[in-house]
């Protein structure tokens, strides 16, 4: 009953939704219980009108890009999922690639190559969107979302209006940008201004970026890429392998074997698991080196 004003406005846009949707298959952990409706828009002006709609109704909701850095609750999440897959188009208008937010950043990546646009080397393998890229500042290697971007369009809740940010406006500051302070932000698109060089040697560089990506992650486990963020003048990797918690496991959740900065789903993990590994991990690690370890998994509740 609650929904049902909501099911004919996706009805009659041609809406793609699942009611009592489990989660699993929406992130990349593969863990997480049930929502009321998963809803997939499939443009953005849909997107926004959604949006309008939730918010106005003041009914519980969660934006999933690739959900590539998040975990579902062990519990049914009552509210609805809006999964940005859908909304994925790309275009280069000269030196500048403009993305959706559902875009992959490493198709983005692919056809910068292909454009013979470099600096966007290092989102190739990243498995997220460029909603979730902008959201944490995503960064590898050598390069950092905020290095690249130009501006983006928002969609505020509290005036229902579609707005350019420019860079500055991003408020970047390490993994974070002004999408995790003010959730009443949701971005739209971003735009990214890149530089011409050669094709070969741009596409070499991703290539190198990928190959070492699969030669030191564990990428055929459920993760969220690394758990915790970089410490001052030190890695998580390091402090956690030093700890003597490689391989160490809570439920099904396991610090990666491959690589200590990983926390992986390696047999049928609940959140409650991945929680606790990462309380154990925090404790061990400060109690040998004194240093506070700061999560980047995001937990849906
Ligand atoms: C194997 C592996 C390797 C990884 N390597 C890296 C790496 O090298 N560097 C790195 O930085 N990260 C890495 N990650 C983590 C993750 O891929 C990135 O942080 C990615 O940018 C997250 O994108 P996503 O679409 O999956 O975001 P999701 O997990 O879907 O969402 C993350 C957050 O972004 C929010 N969000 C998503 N879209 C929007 C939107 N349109 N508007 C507002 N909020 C939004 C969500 O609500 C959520 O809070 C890795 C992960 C894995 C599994």
């Amino acid at each position: 009953m609650k929904y049902a004003p909501l099911i004919d406005l996706l009805k009659r846009n041609n809406i793609r939704f699942l009611e009592n949707q489990s989660l699993h298959s929406l992130s990349n952990f593969e863990i997480g219980s049930s929502a009321d409706i998963v809803i997939f828009p499939n443009d953005i002006d849909a997107f926004c009108e959604i949006l309008s709609y939730l918010y106005d109704k003041g009914i519980k909701f969660f934006i999933v890009g690739k959900g590539t850095n998040l975990v579902f609750p062990d519990f049914h999440y009552n509210g609805v999922i809006l999964c940005t897959s859908m909304l994925d188009k790309i275009k280069i208008d000269g030196d500048c690639l403009m993305a959706e937010c559902g875009a992959s950043v490493t198709d983005c990546s692919i056809l910068a190559i292909k454009n013979s646009l470099s600096g966007m080397e290092f989102f190739c393998g990243i498995p997220g969107s460029i909603g979730g890229a902008v959201y944490m500042n995503a960064s590898a290697f050598d390069g950092v979302t905020s290095g690249i971007i130009i501006e983006s369009l928002a969609f505020d809740l509290n005036t229902m209006a579609k707005f350019k940010i420019n860079l500055e406006e991003h408020k970047f500051n390490d993994k974070k940008s002004i999408f995790c302070e003010n959730k009443n932000l949701i971005l739209l698109s971003s735009t990214f201004l890149l530089k011409k060089d050669f094709k070969e040697a741009i596409y070499l560089k991703a290539l190198n970026f990928a190959l070492r990506r699969i030669s030191s992650q564990p990428l055929g486990k459920g993760s969220a890429g690394s758990a915790f963020k970089r410490p001052k003048n030190s890695y998580a990797s390091k402090l956690i392998d030093e700890s003597g918690l490689k391989g160490f496991t809570v439920g099904g959740a396991q610090i990666s074997k491959k690589h200590a900065g990983f926390i992986v789903n390696f047999n049928n993990a609940t959140a409650n698991d991945i929680k606790e590994l990462i309380r154990i991990t925090k404790e061990r690690v400060y109690k040998k080196f004194n240093v506070p370890l700061d999560e980047e998994i995001i937990f849906v509740d």
